[in-house]
């Protein structure tokens, strides 16, 4: 499912991935830990194509090369193949839970009454019927990353990047938002990478995979 070689990656003078080689096959849950300031969120946005590695690295995501893809091919590729749920869950707080969810399908070009009946039925699986019309700022900090997992599924991706998703949760919360990962895996087949702190998610994942000082170790 994605194949990475040869990641390096440096802003200016500092060098924050070293090289890394890695292989995440469908249907795996990854978790990433590590110290604060090993290059855990820059690997990720890297692999979710948010931004780029140094040059002579290969990335390979369902088959397609990633880093050979230019502006609006690549921000297609994103939208309807990755998902991404943040620590902080970005929802736009001037829209409802429903056109978050939307909003990525409204992108990709679908009908709006085929994306509002997905994002309804994604919600309602998340057992959201009940805050459709909420705005952020209406939603627990449960509730509001739930919606942001809603949003990072509309477009069925085959892979959801996952940065610290249950950093700012009580531990009860996080724990029920992990469990869901694991559904979700199960019944629609989703990859999952996902960076944590979280001991629990990371003895649960199938593999962890520990960064320091930018490498793999
Ligand atoms: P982690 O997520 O593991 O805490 P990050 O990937 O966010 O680590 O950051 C790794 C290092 O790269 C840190 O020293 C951070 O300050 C630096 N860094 C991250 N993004 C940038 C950037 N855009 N410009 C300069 N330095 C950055
Ligand atoms: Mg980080």
């Amino acid at each position: 499912m994605i194949v990475a070689k040869n990641i390096y990656k440096s802003f200016g003078d500092l060098q924050v991935l070293k090289g890394i080689d890695l292989h995440i096959k469908k249907k795996e849950i990854v978790a990433i830990v590590g110290p604060s300031g090993a290059g855990k969120t820059t690997l990720l946005q890297i692999l979710g194509t948010l931004d780029q590695p140094n040059k002579g690295a290969f990335l390979s995501i369902n088959n397609q090369e990633t880093l050979d893809l230019k502006d609006k091919k690549i921000s297609k590729f994103r939208n309807s193949h990755i998902g991404f749920i943040f620590q902080f869950h970005q929802l736009l707080p001037e829209f409802t839970a429903l056109e978050n969810v939307c909003i990525p399908g409204f992108i990709a070009g679908k009908l709006k009454k085929d994306v509002v009946k997905e994002a309804t039925e994604i919600l309602n699986y998340l057992q959201l019927s009940h805050r459709l019309n909420h705005h952020p700022n209406e939603l627990s900090g449960g509730e509001q990353q739930r919606v942001a997992v809603a949003r990072a599924l509309i477009n069925k991706p085959d892979v959801i990047f996952a940065d610290e998703p249950t950093g700012n949760l009580d531990s009860a919360t996080a724990d029920s938002l992990h469990a869901l990962f694991f559904d979700l895996r199960d019944t629609f087949g989703h990859t999952f990478v996902i960076v944590t702190h979280n001991l629990e998610l990371a003895k649960m994942a199938d593999r962890t995979l520990s960064m320091k000082d930018g490498l793999i170790i």
